[in-house]
């Protein structure tokens, strides 16, 4: 055994494997070559109990590749299905590994994830391998998310393999370690359904009330608690991404967790220029996936997994389906509170009054008509006086400015206090496209310090600071093509 390891701090768990057969395939990630530490998550380690501080770079590399595993490890890829732009396919790990659940010192548990660490029998024609510029992009937005006060899965590390991964050209291999609170997915119930087996069906449902929603034991129908918190989860979370202004670009239903984080940074991107109609992603050709049509998306995918819980909901079909009805029906009223409060606080309102939904509206069809920087937008109302640029001195905008300061006159408290709220909840730096291929670019020539100084400066977004001024620029010129991909 390497005798670094147990001192880590690991307390791994495997009880995801308690469920039937065939919701996974035991099996080890595929060694690679020559694995190197590209970079480590310390404070995330620290937080989850583990202490990687007297284990040397080679021996981290090997850990974070899969070339060797941690104690109690039992790895396996988990079986899952999903709709993809709208059509139902069989899923499944094609080149992650479950590691083990990692349960942390306060008795948190953790799926510690390799992603990129080998094929599997979900792999279809897929390499089993991930490239090094995708798996930094997930490592640095799922990080800003965290630091935005975004529920999400974690990164803890990445290395390089050694090896190329074939993809337009020759790239170099990567492998990420993920943390999540658990990767239950709606593909994942609706795999569950798909084999028709109304036992493992309750057993999943069974495993995420245990695993997230404990509460749901004690309700009369704990699968509708269980159905309803997941909405209550999503709704919460979609709003949180609308007023952030971050469009995920593969809203899936295998990228969907049960658990309300959000998972799978592919496609994704920040908006810059606002626009509902926003799609970063080279293969969302319909605009399926645009920013304005994520709430519309998540209440699709929601849908999807009440189907799938209506065995469970009630003995009678008819009244199944009348219990998931009501529970969908939710989705949207939840949604819009949680929209209408982050918006609020964006604007420095409060006690909410009925004009506030037209008065946003309002300022979101000046920011699409007037090609304005989202972020910055609201960052530059965030003051007593009408914000200089050119930009703002237009008839339109003038009058939504008076009418929003007569809104903030009703707020009962002095101005301080809306610019303090503002202030809290309008991020200064946001991973912005332009820093972001510019960091990936240089951490392909292996320089990562780029990639170091926008991680630094995403991890406290809502701080003026003398060195994230280079951070908070939106582009000169905006690309209204630019393009992500989905990182396979
Ligand atoms: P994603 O779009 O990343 O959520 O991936 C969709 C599905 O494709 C998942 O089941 C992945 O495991 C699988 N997949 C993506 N890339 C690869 C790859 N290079 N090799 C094998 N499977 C993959
Ligand atoms: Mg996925």
């Amino acid at each position: 055994m390497h005798p670094t390891l147990p001192t880590q701090g690991w307390k791994l768990e495997n009880s995801y494997a308690t469920l039937p057969a065939y919701f996974y395939t035991a099996l080890n990630p595929t060694p690679v070559r020559a694995p190197q530490l590209v970079i480590i998550n310390t404070a995330l380690a620290q937080s989850l109990g583990l202490d990687f501080s007297t284990t040397d770079e080679t021996s981290l590399a090997q850990l974070f590749s899969g070339n060797i595993l941690p104690e109690n490890a039992s790895p396996l890829a988990q079986g899952y299905a999903g709709h993809q732009f709208g059509n139902f396919t069989l899923l499944g790990d094609g080149r992650a590994h479950l590691i083990g659940e990692h349960i942390t010192p306060d008795g948190k548990r953790y799926d510690i994830q390799l992603k990129g660490s080998g094929r599997t029998p979900y792999s279809r024609r897929g390499d089993g391998r991930a490239a090094l510029a995708p798996m930094l992009r997930e490592y640095l937005i799922s990080e800003a998310m965290h630091a935005l006060g975004i529920p999400t899965t974690r990164s803890l590390a990445v290395v390089t393999t050694g090896e190329t991964v074939m993809r337009q050209t020759e790239l170099q291999g990567a492998i990420l370690t993920r943390v999540a609170s658990s990767h239950l997915r709606v593909g994942t119930f609706e795999y569950a359904a798909a084999k028709q087996d109304y036992a493992g069906l309750k057993s999943l449902a069974d495993y995420a009330i245990s695993r997230h929603y404990p509460h749901a034991a004690t309700h009369k129908n704990p699968y509708r608690a269980l159905l309803e918190s997941v909405i209550q989860q999503q709704a919460t979370l979609i709003a949180a991404w609308m007023c952030v202004g971050f469009v995920h670009g593969v809203m899936n239903t295998d990228n969907m967790t049960i658990s309300g984080e959000t998972i799978d940074y592919g496609p994704c991107a920040f908006l810059d220029t606002f626009s509902m109609g926003a799609v970063f992603s080279s293969i969302d050709h319909q605009g399926r996936y645009a920013f304005g049509n994520q709430p519309t998306i998540a209440h699709w995918n929601l849908s999807r997994l009440a189907e799938t819980l209506l065995p469970l909901l009630h003995e009678h079909k008819t009244t199944a389906i009348e219990i998931a009805e009501e529970a969908i029906a939710g989705f949207g009223e939840t949604f819009q509170q949680a929209w209408l409060a982050g918006m609020s606080k964006k604007l420095g309102i409060l006690n909410g009054q009925p004009d506030d939904v037209a008065l946003v509206q309002d300022l979101l069809e000046w920011m699409q008509t007037a090609k304005a920087d989202y972020t910055t937008t609201f960052r530059d109302l965030t003051s007593t006086q009408v914000p200089e640029k050119t930009l703002y001195q237009d008839a339109a905008f003038l009058d939504w400015h008076t009418r929003w300061q007569a809104r903030l006159n009703n707020n009962d408290t002095p101005i301080e206090s809306a610019l303090s709220l503002m202030q809290a909840h309008n991020p200064v730096i946001i991973p912005r496209n332009h820093h972001v291929e510019h960091a990936l670019d240089a951490a392909e020539d292996g320089n990562m310090q780029p990639f170091q100084a926008l991680l630094h400066a995403v991890q406290h977004p809502y701080s003026v600071t003398a060195d994230n001024a280079p951070y908070r620029d939106a582009p000169q010129h905006p690309n209204p093509n630019y393009q992500t991909f989905c990182g396979t």
